[in-house]
């Protein structure tokens, strides 16, 4: 499978993480922020938020630079 970056999105918590790997249902990983994280795979767990410290570490995984408004926060 095309696997354009390096980490998968995981709802969990009220909020997006981001993970280096593929999280199955009710298994316990760390996300990208250093959080342990479960995945929520209800279908409103994809309109959270997304976590801020997960989607710094994710652009920098991609290397692709923040837009300026999450740089300046
Ligand atoms: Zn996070």
């Amino acid at each position: 499978m095309f696997q354009p970056h390096p980490f998968h999105w995981v709802p969990a918590g009220g909020q997006r993480h981001a993970t280096r790997t593929r999280l199955e249902s009710g298994e316990v990983g760390t996300a990208l922020c250093g959080e342990s994280i479960t995945p929520d795979r209800s279908e409103i767990a994809w309109f959270w938020a997304t976590c801020g410290s997960c989607n710094v570490a994710a652009h920098e995984l991609a290397g692709v630079p923040m837009p300026s408004r999450w740089a300046e926060s």
